[in-house]
């Protein structure tokens, strides 16, 4: 193991205060406090409430983490604290030239990327040559929403789990019409100003991954190392979400299941035989974890 002096990064676990933690993000924050504390890396706990309309306490989820018995280290940062810092990057990139104001509906963006030569998921650019004329007659119409004048296609991350991953990099939105910043700016001008070299979430985050790299570079920054880990997956095959309800440790409490029976099954779930903390620290490698969704119930 690396003692901490010789690493001074760091390592995070970021909920979105949707709703309490189900047994896919406890094992994910799990996950997140063993590579970080495995690498000798500092722990940390941000609360991504830029989605303010969607955010809701968060003190239960606190409560999870602790009743598992996770610690973090220093404060824990909450998005919405730090407004300033996304509106640094935001200057910073307009004045490279890297920002161009999107007048367009998602009808209009789901209607072109239907069209023959659409791409599905990608924004295809319909904004991006707009005359100073066009956007101020637009203007007067519509809010506009904020993208990035993105400078490749495509990029390629490294990921601790799935090795090296090429997706698409498009003009994604770093600031929505709303006025709202988009998680993408967020996270990466977050991570990069905690300090955060190492991210572990779960693998339905893996295609943004060669985005956010991409930004950070543009910004100055170091992409961190990357491991994205499998979701937890419901009897059928569906994959577990906060809003609808799924498993989580108040509801498996209910049941008679204990925190640490919890940890125990998430341990397991790792295909490792522990049930503390420190035992499954001392037993955590890597390479020795499961690449497929774990499937409860
Ligand atoms: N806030 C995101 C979530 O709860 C995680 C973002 C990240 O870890 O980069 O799904």
């Amino acid at each position: 193991m690396v003692t901490r002096d010789l690493v001074t990064g760091a390592g995070r676990f970021a909920p979105s205060p949707s709703g309490d933690l189900h047994l896919g993000n406890l094992r994910t924050a799990v996950l997140a406090w063993l590579f970080a504390r495995s690498s000798g890396r500092r722990f940390l706990l941000r609360i991504e409430d830029v989605d303010r309309a969607r955010a809701r306490p968060w003190h239960t989820q606190l409560d999870d983490l602790r009743l598992l018995g996770l610690d973090w280290d220093g404060p824990i940062e909450v998005q919405s604290e730090h407004f300033d810092r996304y509106e640094r990057a935001l200057t910073q990139l307009q004045q490279a030239g890297l920002v161009y104001e999107c007048f367009c509906s998602r009808r209009e963006i789901a209607q072109a990327v239907s069209a023959p030569h659409g791409i599905p998921g990608r924004y295809p650019g319909t904004c991006r040559s707009l005359s100073e004329a066009e956007r101020a007659e637009c203007r007067r119409h519509r809010q506009p929403a904020l993208r990035l004048r993105a400078p490749v296609d495509h990029a390629t991350v490294h990921d601790e789990l799935s090795g090296d991953y090429t997706g698409d990099v498009d003009d994604f939105v770093l600031r929505r019409s709303d006025g709202e910043w988009a998680y993408n700016l967020a996270v990466v001008v977050d991570d990069a100003a905690q300090g955060v070299d190492q991210v572990v979430r779960g693998d339905d985050l893996l295609s943004s991954a060669p985005r956010q790299a991409v930004l950070a570079q543009l910004l100055g920054y170091e992409p961190p190392r990357y491991a994205h880990v499998p979701l937890v997956v419901d009897a059928s095959g569906e994959r577990m979400a906060k809003r609808s309800g799924g498993l989580t440790l108040a509801c498996l409490r209910a049941r008679g299941v204990t925190p640490p029976q919890v940890l125990g099954m998430i341990a397991r779930s790792l295909h490792i035989d522990a049930d503390t903390l420190p035992d499954l620290l001392a037993h955590f490698d890597p390479e020795q974890l499961p690449r497929q969704p774990w499937q409860v119930g």
